[in-house]
């Protein structure tokens, strides 16, 4: 019934995967999407995803790992996209975080990626954080390059931002942050974005949801996020976990 479509599976602090698959299935969530942050997370993903049925894969290199982003690396992500279980790029953008960055080689990074989404016919999974301005000016810069859609993870931007988005015909995701006690804008964004256009997403092994906060996430957690979401937006929780699942086949048209 559910589906998270952003975690790390192929994060270290998953030591067992065979349980942690096993208790997200146990907890109705029946496809988890592994976002690769730069070549090798990125063939992990693909590992995993031959190995269970519940686990598809992102292709792609973060912002933050963008200085090691060169032909190389570029070819070998590249190379993962025609597997069948590639459902997007990602995860990609920009990130005026984590000092230091170099904003240039980011965007070129990002561009880079952005092409390759088009010419593989793959929506993106875009990371942005203390970039709003320039994901926003960048974005829609290359409207015509966004064929294949895409979705903006872990959104923490105002209802501005969102609509901005959603014009340039983006999908918006919640995560763990909805459910946080300070979560003020995120809930009127949450009641704001179409319904048909929400997904959700756990980020784990980050940002277990509140009550579970300073824990290690999982996929089995997403059920908190979704009721979350539903309750805000006054739907039921089955048929609003329904309808996330047919947005998210929707844009990552590859999920079986
Ligand atoms: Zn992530």
């Amino acid at each position: 019934m559910y589906i998270d479509t952003h975690c790390h599976l192929h994060d270290e602090k998953f030591t067992d995967i065979d349980s942690v698959v096993e208790e997200y299935l146990k907890n109705g969530v029946d496809i988890a999407i592994n976002m690769g942050c730069e070549s090798t997370s990125s063939l992990q993903g693909k590992l995993l995803a031959e190995k269970y049925d519940s686990v598809y894969f992102a292709a792609g290199c973060h912002p933050s790992d963008s200085n090691q982003f060169n032909q190389n690396e570029f070819d070998k992500i590249a190379q993962l996209t025609s597997d069948e279980k590639c459902v997007a790029i990602g995860e990609i953008g920009l990130d005026f975080y984590w000092e230091p960055y170099d904003k240039e080689e980011q965007k070129q990074c990002f561009l880079a990626q952005i092409e390759l989404a088009k010419q593989e016919k793959l929506p993106i999974c875009i990371h942005s954080r203390n970039a709003t301005e320039d994901m926003l000016k960048l974005l829609k810069s290359n409207k015509d390059k966004l064929l294949y859609g895409g979705v903006m993870h872990c959104f923490s931007g105002s209802v501005e931002t969102a609509s901005e988005l959603i014009k340039l015909g983006l999908y918006i995701s919640f995560a763990g942050p909805l459910t946080f006690k300070n979560a003020n804008q995120l809930l009127e964004v949450a009641k704001f974005v179409p319904d048909e256009l929400c997904l959700t997403e756990t980020d784990s092994p980050y940002l277990a949801p509140h009550p579970l906060r300073g824990t290690v996430n999982t996929p089995k957690n997403i059920p908190v996020i979704t009721a979350t979401l539903a309750q805000l937006k006054n739907k039921d929780n089955v048929e609003f976990a329904n309808q996330v699942k047919i947005n998210a086949k929707r844009l990552f048209y590859k999920l079986k």
